[in-house]
């Protein structure tokens, strides 16, 4: 890969930026990575699933995660201001006539708070420039096979708008609690790569 990719540019400058603030006193060496360390860590698709159990048995809590998803998730403890500055989350969600995936065309820029690190295809090349032109060739490849009917959006995130989708409750789920239903719910299912 060449050197001059648009990610090695960018981690070079904030490499300078850092190397400047930490002569200058103005922070301390290691204190960006501690940073990140931290947003880490607390990063796991559980997190995702919890909301989406929550948003399957609570219609109220539905409503406002699709209509503010930030302030949303603080209901269930959850936030995407872990990072230097707060992400905007949208989320969306399935349902019988339409389908969301989520793609970073530029790059591979992901809610981390909500899904953990991100997965490997998510960044490669092959996904991100194929979901966009061929949304459902490259769900079927993950073995999601939609109706003809089903409409699908792709929703392409960015440095500061992040993405998470609300799986389609699978049928005879009525009777599980909560914590069962989350149990059920995938990282794929999340990005909108697999049915739930
Ligand atoms: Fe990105």
């Amino acid at each position: 890969m060449s050197g001059d990719h648009p990610s090695s540019v960018i981690s070079a400058r904030v490499r300078h930026v850092e190397a400047l603030l930490e002569s200058r006193g103005l922070l301390d060496e290691g204190e960006i990575d501690g940073r990140i360390d931290e947003f880490l860590a607390g990063g796991s698709p559980a997190n995702g699933a919890r909301i989406t159990a929550r948003a399957w048995v609570d219609p109220g809590f539905a409503e406002r995660l699709l209509a503010d998803a930030n302030e949303a998730i603080r209901e269930v403890g959850l936030s995407m201001a872990g990072g230097l500055q707060e992400q905007r989350l949208k989320v969306v969600a399935n349902t019988a006539d339409e389908h969301n995936v989520v793609v970073c065309t530029l790059c591979s820029c992901y809610p981390i708070a909500l899904l953990g690190p991100s997965p490997g295809w998510y960044k490669s090349e092959a996904y991100r420039s194929r979901v966009v032109r061929d949304p459902r060739g490259v769900l079927r490849e993950f073995g999601l096979e939609l109706p003809e009917t089903t409409r699908i959006s792709v929703w392409d995130a960015s440095a500061e708008s992040r993405y998470m989708v609300v799986p389609r409750r699978p049928e005879g789920t009525e009777g599980l609690s909560e914590e069962q239903l989350a149990a059920l719910v995938t990282r794929k299912g999340l990005i909108g790569t697999a049915a739930v």
